[in-house]
C-alpha cells in the first residue's frame, strides 16, 4: 500500500494529540503480536455478490473450502464484519447441512458438526448480507484508517460531478467486512467471485474475467477467477463508470481503467507499465507470476495506493490531464510501488503486521530501482536520498524494523517499515554487492513463493546465496532500532 495521504493525517492527529497531553495508556507494549494461529486454512473462496445501490448493502453468497492446518477440529472461526448472517451450512455433495453458530458482529464460529483430520478438505456456505456503513459508524472510534472494507461512492447519484463507484480496501484486515473468511496474511486461496451489477458499469476483480451475462433485469453478471492462491486482504472489487484502455505484457493483458475523460491521456499516466514489468521480472528473475496486471482508479479512495493482485487501485489523484502531464508524471512512483509489490507482498506475503517491512521496503526501493533504470544513477541516488530523509524527519529512532510490539497495527504502515526498510535492503546490496543482491531476491521468491514469509526467510537467502553468517546484520538492522550518528 501506499499510504501518502494518509501518513499526512496521521501527523495531523498526532501533534493535535501531542498538544492535548492526553494521559498515556501503554498497555499494549506489553503485548507481543504473534502471527496468527493457523487451525484452519483457507483452500478456495467462492463468492457471488450483488451490490445494493439504494442502502449501501452487499448481498453475498459464500462457499469456503478450507481444511485443517495440522490438529484435528470441529470448529471454524471466521472473521466478519457488521453482517447480517442468513444462513450457515456444510456443503456435502449437492445437500445443504444446516450448522449451528454464534456471531457477535466480528466472528462467525461455526460448530463443524464433527470432527475434521488433517487435509481433510470440506466446504462451508454462508448466506449473508454485508453492512458496510452501520459497521463503521458502531466501532469506527479512533481507527487512523476505515474499517468498512467496502465503500459506496454516490451510490444514489446524488452528488453532481462525482461518478457512481464501488470500490474495496482490504489492508489490514478489513475484506472480512464484505465477505467471510479468515482475515489474517497467513492464509491464502485461490479464488472465483461472480459480480451482479447494472449493466451500465463495468467491473473488476482479481485474476480473469472469464464470462459475462446478461440477465433480464438490466444487470449483467460478471465471472472472475483467480486461479493461483493469494492472501484474503489483497482480494478486490470495483465497480463503475470506467473507460477501459488496453495494453499487454508478454501476451498478458495489462489494463488501464480510468474515468472516460482521462480515457486519452491513460497510456500517458500508466504507459510505462509493461516496461516495468520486463525490469522488474529481469531484477529478480521471476516473471511477472500472475494472469494480468489491471489499475483502475477510485474516488474518495481511503489511501494512496493497493497493491491488490492483479488488480491495483490508485487514489484518483494518479489521474492527470495532459496540461498536467506536461511537467511529468507525478504518480510514476507509486505505480512502480505497487507493481513491485506483485511480488514482495502477494506471490510472497509478510507473515504478520509485524514483518511488514518484507512488503514496503521491496515496494519502496523499487522507486529507486526504477528511478536508477529509467534515468540513471542519479536519479536513483536522489530517490534513496529522500526516502533517506523521510525516515530521519520522522524520528522513528526507537522503532525496531521488524516489531512485534505496536499499539494499532495501522501504525506499522510508517517511515521506518517503508523509508527506513529501503535503505536497509539498498544498504545490504551495496555489502553483498548487485549480483549477489538480485540473486538473494530470487533465492528468497522462489523458496517462499505462495506463502508468507518472516524476516528470517529473508536472511536465509541472502545467507546461502552468498555463504555468509548474516544474522549480525539482521539483529542490528532488522530486529534493532537507532540509525547512525555522525558529528562533523
Ligand atoms: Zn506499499
Amino acid at each position: 500500500m501506499n499510504r501518502l495521504i494518509l501518513l499526512a493525517i496521521t501527523l495531523t492527529i498526532a501533534s493535535a494529540a501531542h498538544s492535548q497531553q492526553p494521559p498515556a495508556d501503554n498497555s499494549w507494549t506489553k503485548v507481543y503480536r504473534a502471527s496468527a494461529t493457523r487451525i484452519n486454512d483457507l483452500v478456495h473462496t467462492k463468492l457471488d455478490v450483488r451490490p445494493d445501490y439504494s442502502n449501501s448493502h452487499l448481498y453475498g453468497k459464500a462457499w469456503i473450502t478450507l481444511q485443517p492446518h495440522f490438529y484435528a477440529t470441529d470448529s471454524l472461526n471466521l472473521d466478519a464484519k457488521g453482517m447480517e448472517i442468513k444462513k450457515v451450512a456444510m456443503i456435502n455433495g449437492t445437500k445443504e447441512q444446516q450448522l449451528k453458530y454464534d456471531y457477535n458482529d466480528f466472528n462467525l464460529r461455526i460448530n463443524l458438526g464433527r470432527n475434521f483430520k488433517a487435509g481433510e478438505k470440506y466446504t462451508v456456505y454462508v448466506e449473508y448480507t454485508a453492512k458496510p456503513d452501520e459497521f463503521e459508524e458502531k466501532y469506527q472510534r479512533n481507527q487512523l484508517l476505515g474499517i468498512k472494507g467496502l465503500y459506496f461512492i454516490n451510490p444514489k447519484g446524488e452528488e453532481k460531478d462525482k461518478p457512481t463507484q464501488i470500490w474495496t480496501q482490504g489492508e489490514t484486515e478489513s475484506n472480512s467486512a464484505w465477505f467471510p473468511t479468515i482475515d489474517a496474511t497467513n492464509q491464502r486461496c485461490t479464488q472465483e467471485i461472480t459480480i451482479t451489477v447494472p449493466e451500465k458499469y463495468v467491473t473488476l476483480s482479481n485474476g480473469k474475467l472469464v464470462s459475462q451475462k446478461k440477465n433480464s433485469d438490466k444487470t449483467r453478471s460478471d465471472y472472475w477467477k483467480m486461479e493461483l492462491p493469494h492472501a484474503p486482504y489483497l482480494f478486490f472489487m470495483g465497480i463503475g463508470d470506467y473507460t477501459v484502455v488496453k495494453d499487454s505484457w508478454k501476451g498478458k493483458e495489462v489494463n488501464y481503467y480510468v474515468e472516460p475523460e482521462y480515457g486519452a491521456v491513460a497510456k500517458k499516466i500508466f504507459g510505462n507499465t509493461p516496461e516495468m514489468m520486463t525490469f522488474f521480472s529481469k531484477i529478480t528473475g521471476v516473471d511477472f507470476p500472475w494472469v494480468k496486471y489491471s489499475q483502475i482508479t477510485g474516488r474518495d479512495y481511503v489511501a494512496g495506493a493497493m497493491e491488490n493482485t492483479t488488480a491495483t487501485i490508485h487514489q484518483n489523484f494518479a489521474q492527470q490531464d495532459a496540461r498536467e502531464l506536461i511537467d511529468g508524471n507525478s504518480w510514476e512512483g507509486t505505480i512502480a510501488h505497487e507493481l513491485f509489490h506483485q511480488w514482495f507482498g502477494d506471490y510472497v506475503t509478510t507473515e504478520s503486521w509485524s514483518n511488514l517491512t518484507l512488503n514496503e521496503s521491496f515496494a519502496d526501493y523499487s522507486q529507486t530501482l526504477w528511478s536508477e533504470y529509467k534515468q540513471g544513477k542519479d536519479a536513483g541516488d536522489a530517490e534513496n536520498y529522500q526516502g533517506l530523509q523521510g525516515y530521519l524527519r520522522s524520528h522513528s529512532e526507537d522503532k525496531n524494523l521488524v516489531r512485534f510490539y505496536y499499539q494499532d497495527r495501522e501504525e506499522m504502515f510508517d517511515a521506518v517499515s517503508y523509508q527506513k526498510g529501503g535503505r536497509i535492503l539498498h544498504m545490504l546490496r551495496n555489502l553483498v554487492g548487485d549480483s549477489a543482491f538480485f540473486r538473494s531476491l530470487n533465492v528468497y521468491l522462489n523458496t517462499n513463493k505462495f506463502k508468507s514469509a518472516e524476516a528470517h526467510q529473508l536472511r536465509l537467502a541472502f545467507e546461502e546465496v552468498t555463504g555468509r553468517d548474516l544474522n549480525w546484520f539482521f539483529n542490528q538492522w532488522y530486529f534493532s532500532n537507532g540509525n547512525p550518528e555522525a558529528e562533523i
